[in-house]
């Protein structure tokens, strides 16, 4: 079911060909990282060296991972690229879709009832192209691919942020859009910039109430949510091999939240007694016998300055524990200073929900951690002042808590159990203790902590910490208690204090699981029905994008000049239309109606050339498409910034928008432009923006010569008749001018394979 040997002993053999021959042309000993990295070219054998922060450099991935949400349009884009089976192994997880309410039982119901055609559409979907499928209830993608999937050395990619969890098991995971996973799905390379490369050396040992989590919370802190940008953190030292593999996840979880590539580990007994005890010994004894090339070289470990290009070292001995929060997870407080800043930042200081669980903290040892300090509240007969949420972060280790008695501990607390999914922590709580938008604060194990992220409520006040120190604040009922100094009274009137967190590693009786939830595809899915109704309103199946013509770039009409920021929330919002993620038609409508016209500073309030009335953005450009007229957009700098989703280029290419011309492309936006077959131009002169007026009409004069490194012209007809004559920069190489002329990547791909 879980994983295929073989696969995992041919990545171990070209690794220490690979890694030697990376030595040997970068001329230096090699990080992890680097190791990494440079076995999994797609090129094959290194054969010289890349610069970090500079060089884009294509790879292959040994793995995929998609969850519900962002699966849908990979798999439907797949599915264009006339491919019989998937490339590289790749599994499904049902996830993101199933809303926290009543407790598990019920609100799987419920999901299996509202979200039925989707998840019969990915697991028929899967089934056809040879993806293994993790049904609704199995678990929560990363906990499921850590204690399945991940593999000491290995790199995945997934369509999900927190695929990073991996690195907890030495991997290097990346979190991409959905465009990424389709490419290396039908075979392609995944082309990515070769990161630079920050250590973290851990020493000492973590004990009394600081756990993992509290690494990765200071290193937030110390970070911000910036600070690991382009990066991949890389932890090491006697701290780093004293911690648990599950440990290692949550801190490389939440490297999320710091903007890093990815994080990881280097290979030790804590991965491998990970591995035996989820079945995976073989993968054990295969690592063991590559250790050397699963950790950097010692010489990287003895002068880390020589060889990472930021170092930050923590005293685990000294370290705290944190609560991170309000509103941003690298607002790092130690847990008895908290009390101080609430009341002067005037936070709630009543906790209303303790939520535990997730794919950041969800493992054996944090619910035994978390479990010994629920306990004791029965046993010293204290009354809990806060509501308990659990999300078990895979069947496996429900059925497991289950077996060993551990969620008893937090049900007789009056806790609820919900399934094993993200609730909560994607927004999918309905919440009854709360009417409106009331000011109240939570406490939870979960990685973000943005506005309204739990449950919609932009004044819940979200503070983020370990199980352990989630459980005892929610004890405790209040946000300034510090389980390390303060008392509590208990229903007899006497003072006690909670006793400090007792945690077990792993099973003593092993990891149990009745239906972990997995559905094999079949070996020949060619018989196998994609299931989509013809009038759904979340799912649809695409149609090829034709190719946009030299003649369609003639008398190409502006749709809306953008001003200032326009990220791809900006472009494709999420929210409510999370719901019509499978469906291009319908989420069409909501293109570009975060943008802002740059004419009249609203937004979703732009010219119609054909009528001269103004209208929302979806609307104005379906009168152009309707009439065959393609249209473009116009914008300013690090347009399409934010998440990689595909979305904001496939839904203006579908309503006709041939071009976008901008000051500067967030990159990975102008690569899913060029992937979806239009024009992405900058400015040669930027001050050229200024020029564009709102009843422009764009003609592309040379198109038909459209080759690498040669600027385009643009003639731009005013309102008034007058014209200007500007010239536009591109990236396209060879290949993506391929794109271009057979309207799309995928085209491009499916024409391949029938040949
Ligand atoms: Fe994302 Fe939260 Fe689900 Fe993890 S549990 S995959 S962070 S939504």
């Amino acid at each position: 079911m879980a994983f295929d040997i073989d696969m995992i002993k041919g990545v171990y053999a070209k690794m220490a060909e690979r890694v030697d021959k990376a030595r040997e042309v970068t001329g230096k000993p090699l990080t992890l990282s680097e190791k990494i990295l440079y076995s999994h070219l797609w090129d094959g054998n290194p054969t010289k060296a890349f610069t970090r922060a500079k060089d884009y450099v294509d790879f292959a991935p040994d793995r995929i991972a998609c969850q519900d949400a962002t699966a849908q349009m990979a798999l439907l884009q797949f599915m264009q690229a006339g491919k019989p089976q998937v490339a590289v192994p790749t599994t499904v997880h049902c996830d993101h879709l199933i809303q926290a309410k009543s407790g598990a039982a019920a609100d799987l119901k419920s999901a299996n009832s509202t979200s039925a055609e989707v998840f019969d559409f990915l697991e028929s979907v899967s089934n056809k192209y040879g993806i293994g499928f993790w049904k609704p209830g199995a678990g929560i993608i990363h906990q499921v691919v850590l204690e399945n999937y991940a593999f000491p050395g290995g790199m995945m990619i997934g369509t999900d942020s927190h695929t990073v969890n991996a690195g907890g098991l030495g991997m290097v995971a990346i979190g991409v859009g959905g465009a990424d996973a389709v490419d290396v799905m039908a075979g392609m390379a995944w082309e990515l910039k070769f990161p630079k490369l920050i250590g973290v050396k851990l020493t000492g040992n973590i004990s009394g109430w600081t756990s993992a989590k509290d690494v990765i919370l200071k290193v937030a802190g110390i970070l911000t949510v910036k600070g690991g940008t382009g990066a991949i953190i890389e932890y090491f030292g006697e701290g780093a091999k004293n911690l648990s593999c599950t440990g290692k996840g949550t801190i490389c979880n939440m490297g999320a939240e710091v903007g890093a590539t990815t994080s990881t580990f280097g290979y030790d007994d804590s991965m491998e007694r990970y591995l035996r005890a989820t079945d995976r010994s073989d993968i054990a004894d295969e690592a063991n016998k590559v250790r050397e090339y699963l950790t950097a070289d010692p010489e990287v470990y003895d002068n880390p300055d020589n060889y990472f290009d930021e170092l930050i070292e923590i005293n685990l001995d000294e370290l705290r524990p944190h609560l991170n929060g309000p509103f941003t997870p690298d607002l790092a407080t130690p847990v008895g200073e908290l009390g101080v800043k609430a009341r002067e930042n005037n936070w709630p200081i009543n906790v209303d929900w303790g939520l535990i669980g997730s794919c950041t903290n969800s493992s054996y040892e944090d619910l035994t951690r978390a479990a010994s300090i629920a306990k004791q509240a029965i046993t010293k007969n204290i009354k809990p002042k806060s509501d308990f949420g659990i999300n078990p972060g895979s069947e496996q280790i429900r059925f497991t808590a289950e077996r060993d008695g551990l969620l008893q501990i937090f049900e007789d607390l009056g806790a609820t159990v919900f399934t094993n999914a993200c609730g909560p922590c994607i927004g999918q709580w309905d919440r009854s203790d709360m009417k409106g938008d009331e000011k109240n604060t939570i406490v939870h194990s979960f990685n973000r902590n943005f506005s309204k992220r739990a449950d919609g409520n932009p004044n819940t006040h979200a503070f983020v910490g370990s199980p352990e120190m989630v459980a005892a604040i929610a004890i405790s009922g209040k946000l300034d208690f510090d389980p390390m100094n303060d008392t509590l009274i208990n229903e007899d009137g006497e003072e006690v204090m909670l006793d400090e967190p007792m945690g077990i590693e792993l099973p003593v009786k092993g990891f149990e699981v009745e239906d972990a939830g997995y559905l094999a595809p079949r070996e020949d899915g060619s018989s196998v029905d994609v299931k989509v109704a013809k009038d759904s309103e979340r799912l649809q199946l695409l149609e090829p994008f034709e190719p946009i013509t030299p003649d369609e770039l003639q008398g190409v009409k502006l749709l809306i000049k953008a001003f200032g920021k326009c990220t791809t929330d900006h472009i494709s919002m999420a929210g409510p239309w999370l719901r019509f993620r499978g469906h291009l038609d319908n989420i069409a409508n909501n293109t570009l109606i975060g943008a802002v016209n740059a004419y009249n500073k609203k937004t979703n309030f732009v010219k119609s050339q054909l009528t001269g009335e103004y209208g929302g953005v979806p609307d104005v450009q379906r009168t152009y498409k309707a009439k065959g007229i393609k249209t473009i957009v116009v914008g300013d700098h690090n347009y399409g910034e934010g998440s990689s989703r595909e979305h904001a280029a496939m839904q203006p290419r579908f309503l006709g928008v041939a071009a976008v011309l901008v000051k500067s492309f967030a990159r990975i936006h102008e690569t899913n432009l060029k992937k979806q077959g239009m024009l992405g131009l900058t400015f040669a002169n930027e001050k050229d923006y200024d020029l564009i007026q709102e009843d422009d009409t764009f003609n592309f004069v040379d198109i038909a010569d459209f080759a690498p490194d040669k600027q385009l012209t643009i003639e731009v007809v005013h309102g008034d008749g007058s014209k200007d004559s500007i010239k536009a920069n591109h990236t396209y190489n060879a290949a993506q001018i391929g794109w271009f002329n057979e309207g799309s990547a995928l085209n491009v791909i499916k024409r391949e394979n029938a040949a």
